[in-house]
C-alpha cells in the first residue's frame, strides 16, 4: 500500500474517539494499524490492556485475510470464484446475518451488489462510470435472497445465485468490532475504545469515570465534528459518501451503491451514524450489534431520511441514529437526546426525531 493511497484513505476517516490520551493519569496501551483499507486505532486501559490490544490487532489481521474479496486466498474469494463452497462457521454466520439484514432493509443493504461496486472501480481504484447497459445487466443478479445457506456440523455450505459474487465491505468492520469487544471483555478491560475507520466501539467509560466522547465527523469538513456523542459500552458506526469517492467531469461518485439503480446512492443524506449498545459477551464469534450497526448505516444511507426514520420507528431492531442531511440539518433520534452535544459554529440546524 503506497503512502499516497494510505493518506487518501486516512483523510476521510470519520468518527474519532476524542480525548483518548487526555483522560486520567494512567497511560493506555495503544496501537494504530492499517487494515481493511482504513486506519484503525485501539486503546485499552488497565493491566491487561497491552495483551488485549495485541490480541485485537492479530484478530483484525486474521479477519482481513478471511473476509477480503480482493485477497485470492480468502474464504470470500474462494466462494466468489466457485459460486458454492464449504465455509467456516464464522463466515457462514456472517453471510447469514448479511442476508437477514438485506431482507430487513428491503435490499438497500445487499452483499450481492459486489459486481456493481467493481464496475465502478472501487475494488481496484481504477475508477470509471459504467454505462447503463453494463449496470442493467449486472443489476439482474443483485439479490441476496438467491443465496442458499446449508448449515453443517462445523460451518456450512453457501451457494450463491447464478453469476453472483458477494462483497462484505459494508459489514466486515462492524463484525471486527464485535470481535474486538469480545477480546477486550475476555481480557477484563474495563475502559477502552476502538476506531476502525468509522466504526467506533467504546467499552466502559473513561478511566476518570466520565463518558467517552465520540465525534461524528462533519461530512463537509474533515477537521470538524457535526455532533459529539457521549457514550459508554456502545457502538457508533458511520457511513457517508465522503469516505470514498472519485470525481469525474465535475461530478462526484461515492462508494455506497443503491442496489435499485446501480448508481451511488443519492438520497439526500451526507452521513448516517447508527448507535447501539455493546453485546456484553466475552466469547462471541456470532455477529452482534457492531455488525448490525454497520449493515444498517450502509442501508439507511441508501434509504434516505424518511425511510431511515420509518425503519427506526418500526422498532424491529434496537438502535439510534444521527443523520446529517444535504440541506444542513443534523437529525438525532430521541434515544440520544441526552447524549449529544451540538457542534458550535457548524452551521447545522439540530432536530430530535420521535
Ligand atoms: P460502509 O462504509 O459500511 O457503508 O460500506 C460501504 C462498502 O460496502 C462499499 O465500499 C462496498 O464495498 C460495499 N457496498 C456498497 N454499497 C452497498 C450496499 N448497498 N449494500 C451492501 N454493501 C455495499
Ligand atoms: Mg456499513
Amino acid at each position: 500500500m503506497s503512502w499516497m493511497k494510505q493518506m487518501r484513505i486516512l483523510l476521510p476517516a470519520l468518527v474519532l474517539a476524542l480525548g483518548l490520551s487526555a483522560c486520567g493519569e494512567e497511560t493506555p496501551a495503544q496501537a494504530e494499524i492499517f487494515a481493511m483499507d482504513t486506519v484503525m486505532t485501539l486503546t485499552a486501559y488497565g493491566k491487561d490492556g497491552e495483551q488485549a490490544v495485541n490480541d485485537t490487532r492479530q484478530e483484525i489481521q486474521r479477519l482481513d485475510r478471511l473476509l477480503d474479496r480482493t485477497e485470492s486466498s480468502s474464504e470470500i474469494s474462494q466462494l466468489n470464484e466457485r459460486g458454492s463452497a464449504a465455509v467456516s462457521s464464522e463466515v457462514f454466520s456472517l453471510i447469514q446475518s448479511a442476508v437477514t439484514y438485506g431482507s430487513a432493509t428491503g435490499h438497500a443493504f445487499d452483499i450481492t451488489v459486489a459486481p456493481v461496486v467493481s464496475a465502478w472501480g472501487f475494488t481496484t481504484d481504477h475508477y470509471q462510470v459504467p454505462d447503463q447497459a453494463t449496470l442493467s445487466t449486472l443489476l439482474r443478479h443483485v439479490d441476496s435472497d438467491q443465496i442458499t445457506l446449508l448449515a453443517g456440523e462445523d460451518g456450512g455450505t453457501v451457494a450463491l445465485g447464478q453469476d453472483q459474487t458477494i462483497d462484505l465491505g459494508g459489514i466486515a468492520k462492524g463484525y471486527t468490532s464485535d470481535r474486538a469487544e469480545a477480546i477486550f471483555r475476555a481480557a477484563g478491560v474495563e475502559s477502552g475504545s476502538i476506531s476502525l475507520g468509522g466504526n467506533v466501539y467504546v467499552q466502559g467509560s473513561k478511566p476518570d469515570g466520565s463518558l467517552w466522547r465520540v465525534a461524528v465527523q462533519d461530512p463537509q469538513n474533515s477537521s470538524a465534528a457535526a455532533v459529539v456523542l457521549e457514550l459508554s459500552d456502545a457502538y457508533a458506526v458511520t457511513s457517508g459518501g465522503y469516505q470514498r469517492y472519485f470525481d469525474q467531469d465535475g461530478k462526484r461518485y461515492h462508494h455506497i451503491i443503491d442496489p435499485a439503480t446501480g448508481f451511488p446512492a443519492d438520497s439526500g443524506l451526507l452521513s448516517v451514524t447508527v448507535v447501539a449498545p455493546a453485546n456484553g459477551d466475552t466469547d462471541g464469534t456470532q455477529p452482534g450489534n457492531g455488525t448490525m450497526c454497520d449493515a444498517f448505516s450502509t442501508a439507511l444511507f441508501v434509504m434516505g431520511e424518511e425511510k431511515a426514520l420509518d425503519f427506526w420507528r418500526s422498532g424491529d431492531y434496537a438502535f439510534d441514529l444521527v443523520l446529517v442531511t444535504g440541506d444542513g440539518r443534523v437529525v438525532v433520534t430521541e434515544g440520544l437526546a441526552d447524549s449529544f452535544e451540538q457542534s458550535e459554529g457548524s452551521g447545522y440546524a439540530y432536530e430530535i426525531a420521535h
